[in-house]
């Protein structure tokens, strides 16, 4: 059993192909810029059985293998319910669909260098550099995550590393240049996503009767977002 907030099917955007995203609630992290803290809370989900989530899946197996797509699961922090997150990825690449899984990758070591087989391809989000500035937007340690990708690379495992670039906030020209260059320097990452920072998810903390801080935050310019974008490409990376 696992909570689910909900499912999502058509996505391009989170990972390869068109795929069904299944959105795990329970989050340790409080980004600052967050559009789902609908999510954060394990209960605000809906108690769903293995049997029946891959069951979903199985309705959508061939459609997701027409359009070369598959299934992500992401969050809220996937990993918080890294059993059931692991068993279901399992079912999902059992009945030949790829997977996908979207991760701040703080609990990484959660999973078994076996639990990896079930994924395909992790999408890791890279917030920050500086452990100060990374514990200021998050109030997490970034040294988990960064390990994890050290981890994930010395198996050769697919990675995208998604950025959120946030002006005044994720800008920082070192921090910017220190995640350009690890990034680089993997040699597993398939794709790099710089996304601009929105205020789509703003009404969501309102409604929460959460504090939002980024009320005065202006999405970036596209100079702003070429300038981060350059900086990865230096690495021939494939930046979207
Ligand atoms: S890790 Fe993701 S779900 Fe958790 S607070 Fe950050 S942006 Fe939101």
């Amino acid at each position: 059993m696992g909570f689910l907030h909900s499912f999502t099917s058509g996505s391009t955007v989170d990972g390869p192909g068109v795929r069904v995203v299944a959105w795990t609630t329970g989050c340790m992290w409080r980004c600052l810029y967050c559009h789902n803290p609908d999510t954060w809370t394990l209960t605000n989900g809906v108690p769903v059985t293995l049997a029946r989530a891959t069951e979903v899946l199985g309705n959508y197996r061939h459609g997701l293998k027409v359009m070369s797509g598959g299934f992500t699961l992401s969050g809220g922090e996937p990993l918080m319910q890294h059993r059931f997150a692991v068993r279901l990825l399992t079912g999902a690449r059992a009945i030949g669909i790829h997977t996908a899984l979207d991760t701040n990758g703080f609990y990484g070591d959660r999973l078994t260098d076996a639990d990896l087989e079930a994924i395909d391809l992790v999408l890791l989000d890279i917030k920050g550099w500086d452990p100060e500035r990374h514990r200021r937007l998050t109030g997490m340690d970034v040294a988990p995550t960064l390990d994890f990708a050290r981890r994930l690379a010395a198996r050769g495992k697919p990675m995208w590393v998604r950025f959120v670039l946030v002006p005044g906030l994720t800008d920082h020209p070192d921090d910017v240049q220190h995640i350009a260059d690890f990034t680089g320097e993997l040699g597993n990452v398939k794709r790099v996503d710089v996304l601009p920072f929105h205020q789509m998810g703003r009404h969501k903390w309102t409604q929460l009767g959460l504090e939002y801080q980024l009320e005065k935050v202006e999405p970036p310019s596209q100079a702003q977002i070429e300038a981060v974008r350059e900086r990865f490409l230096a690495h021939r990376l494939e930046v979207c």
